[in-house]
């Protein structure tokens, strides 16, 4: 059976999220997108456990139910920040980690409180290695998975450009061979991932990162993994065999790291910059800093292989921002949104319409026109950079640029 998954949010206590996440509201909403196994997020930080503890019931098989809602399954996830040092450079890195049960989950984070203040951040900040890290959780319990983030993204993803890493081997050590799967983040897709020799045997997932909880965000990017039955263990065997059917990607020029460039806060004038990274610049002609190089850079640097590609993936663009695009206003307007209910009723989630043909009744003709054109590769985004998000642009097709 594909279900569709999401395994890779945060609660309201990471830094930078939306403080109307509530257990309720993620089981409602994934409900409405469609998205049908979803992580916990945060799960180390001990008052969104409580939520959780309170809000979901934990079956036999390691999955987790809200009860008024049962279509949706939840697995203990959290994302941590490691912190170490390496060759007398720190480093950071974000990896995500799925448990197996609250029994497990309650070991681990007894054992990972010694290397971080789990209180603080959901998303906890550990003063811990990758290697000692992945080899500790696999030494708890095999079904433990630990991947890596977003892995080309310039802070803080594991082959990102401020890491500087060569290879994931040289960054993981003997974690290395406990990793199974990476994840492509929202500037990449598994074609990038693919260019690099190293990574071919591993799986590619997508999740959404999803820092709240509005439609544009929550299940932007996914997975739909083929299950033999619905247990925590077969979402992860389905990993580890990459039975991975496919993934809801973004283009990678929207992401926030695509290119290499300055945003307009970095600057007095309050204008930005960004180029390609075939221009080859190192700095600002604006400020004269460093440029944030984006996530094609860092893929240029580590191309390795020209594999043939036969990754399944299919773009896609949250339907909720593609409605403001068309109608005006922003995501977070109630016209906007309630077009957007309207449709993912009738439909039976956002992800059939980039499935199915979009002769669906709600959908009004100018909406059905944009979703075909981007089927039909008719479009092309500004692309992203520094931390801001390319900007759709329909019609014309530059998707060279
Ligand atoms: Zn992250
Ligand atoms: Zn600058």
């Amino acid at each position: 059976m594909d279900k569709i998954c999401d395994l890779h949010i945060h609660s309201r206590y990471s830094g930078g999220t939306s403080n109307q996440i509530n257990i309720r509201k993620i089981a409602q909403n994934c409900r409405l997108k469609g998205i049908d196994i979803v992580g916990t997020g945060d799960c180390f930080h001990p008052l969104w456990l409580k939520e959780i503890n309170l809000n979901l019931e934990e079956d036999s098989v390691g999955l987790l139910t809200f009860p008024r809602i049962p279509q949706v399954k939840f697995v203990l996830q959290s994302e941590v920040e490691l912190l170490w040092k390496h060759n007398s450079n720190i480093k950071k890195a974000h990896f995500i980690i799925l448990l197996p049960n609250s029994d497990k989950l309650k070991d681990v984070s007894e054992f990972l409180a010694s290397f971080g203040n789990l209180n603080i951040d959901g998303r906890p900040v550990l003063k811990i290695s990758p290697e000692k890290f992945i080899v500790s959780m696999n030494s708890f319990d095999k079904m433990i998975e630990v991947i890596p983030a977003h892995i080309f993204t310039p802070f803080y993803g594991i082959l990102g450009n401020n890491l500087q890493f060569k290879s994931l081997k040289e960054a993981l050590g003997e974690g290395f061979k406990f990793v199974h799967a990476v994840e492509t983040g929202l500037s990449a897709d598994p074609t990038m991932i693919r260019c690099i020799f190293e990574l071919n045997n591993l799986s590619i997932i997508s999740n959404s990162d999803s820092h709240s909880l509005h439609f544009h965000r929550l299940g932007r990017e996914a997975t739909v993994l083929d299950l033999h039955r619905e247990t925590y263990r077969d979402i992860i065997k389905s990993i580890r065999e990459n039975r991975i059917i496919k993934t809801y990607e973004f283009n990678p020029s929207e992401g926030k790291y695509y290119y290499d460039g300055h945003r307009s806060t970095r600057h007095s004038s309050a204008n930005s910059y960004f180029c390609s990274p075939k221009r080859n610049t190192i700095y600002c002609p604006i400020c004269r800093d460093t440029l944030t190089k984006g996530v094609l850079s860092r893929v240029y640097e580590l191309k390795d292989s020209e594999m043939p590609i036969n990754e399944n993936f299919q773009y896609i663009i949250p339907l909720l921002h593609l409605i403001s695009i068309i109608y005006g206003g922003s995501e977070y307007d109630n016209k906007n949104k309630s077009l957007y209910r309207e449709i993912v009723k009738s439909t039976n989630g956002e992800y059939n319409i980039w499935e199915n043909n979009t002769d669906f009744d709600p959908i009004p003709n100018e909406l059905r026109e944009a979703i075909n054109k981007i089927k039909l590769g008719n479009y092309w985004f500004i692309p992203g950079y520094d931390g801001v998000y390319g900007k759709l642009q329909l019609g014309q097709n530059f998707n060279h640029i």
